[in-house]
């Protein structure tokens, strides 16, 4: 055996856990506390339309501040929060706080800006989404205008009746539905047809290939396509050069989101953003 100290609690673990697991086990018991202690808040990356160079929505990004780790990025403690189970009090708060934080910008005086929320496929398989979501814009009064879910296809695919019921319900309420990573899962284009989502969000990995590869160009731009084909909006997501921003305008996608324009921000740096009613480029006619 092997001792370990965090704080004032002492893990004892046997050698053959493996520093993944024991790493795993702490975090999964810290992550219990973290959102009674304020440790989690969420980020914003603006999302910029590609006809007026202006904001067009921004995503809100979970981030968790643990108290002796630092931050730890959500790839590391999303995939603990979804095995858990912990995940679905934790992605209430996500949306209950991109309500907070709405009606505060319009407090400000802000212009009114749509936040987008990441679902996990916990969550979502849960079966009362709709009526939860329903539930905290009331509670909030927030318009359900100014809320749009992020899903991804596996989440749609793994149960494509349930997912177009619950979608439809959602896109009910009056909310903005759009499919993440899109090209990374395997979507019916059957399906796809027939889902009330509003957007896809082509993968970052198929943009990061935008001019170095071909393939990569051929793919981007048939999404594109496949979208607006289907009355779809196309965002591209991980936009980071200008290289990629003009094939992107040169392929009719509709918005970017990227390191280039911003990265996800602080709400004080955030809401400074909003205030400025910043234009990223001029409009050629
Ligand atoms: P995602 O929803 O696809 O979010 C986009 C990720 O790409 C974010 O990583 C963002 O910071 C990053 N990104 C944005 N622009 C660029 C760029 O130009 N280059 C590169 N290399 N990366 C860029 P982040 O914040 O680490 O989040 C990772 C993933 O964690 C998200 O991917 C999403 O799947 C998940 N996630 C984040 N917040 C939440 C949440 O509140 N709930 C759930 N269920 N999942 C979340
Ligand atoms: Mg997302
Ligand atoms: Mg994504
Ligand atoms: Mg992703």
């Amino acid at each position: 055996y092997q001792a370990k100290k965090s704080g004032n609690s002492c893990a004892i673990y046997t050698s053959d856990m493996g520093l993944e697991g024991v790493d795993t086990l702490e975090l999964e018991n810290d992550l219990h506390q973290a959102v009674e202690h304020h440790q989690l808040s969420l980020h914003y990356q603006p999302k910029v339309n590609l006809r007026t160079g202006q904001i067009a929505g921004c995503e809100a990004l979970l981030r968790w501040q643990h108290p002796q780790r630092g931050m730890i990025p959500p790839a590391k403690f999303i995939p603990i929060a979804e095995q858990t189970g912990l995940i679905v009090p934790i992605g209430r708060w996500v949306i209950e706080e991109a309500c907070r934080q709405s009606l505060s910008w319009l407090a400000a005086g802000l212009p009114p800006i749509r936040i987008a929320v990441n679902l996990s496929a916990r969550q979502f398989r849960l079966g009362d989404l709709a009526e939860t979501v329903k539930e905290i814009l009331d509670q909030f009064g927030v318009s359900s205008d100014l809320l749009e879910l992020e899903l991804t296809e596996s989440m749609i695919m793994d149960d494509p009746e349930r997912a177009r019921k619950t979608l439809h319900e959602l896109k009910h309420l009056g909310l903005h539905l759009s499919l993440d990573d899109f090209g990374t899962g395997y979507s019916s284009l059957n399906y796809l047809r027939r889902f009330p989502v509003d957007s896809l969000k082509i993968d970052q990995s198929f943009i990061h290939d935008v001019t170095t590869d071909p393939s990569g160009a051929s793919v981007v731009a048939s999404i594109v396509d496949i979208a607006h084909n289907l009355n779809l909006n196309a965002i591209a997501e991980g936009v980071e050069t200008r290289d990629q921003l003009e094939f992107l305008v040169a392929n009719d996608c509709d918005a970017v989101q990227g390191y280039l324009f911003s990265k996800p921000l602080p709400v004080p740096e955030f809401t400074a953003l909003l205030a400025e009613e910043k234009c990223w480029f001029a409009v050629a006619d």
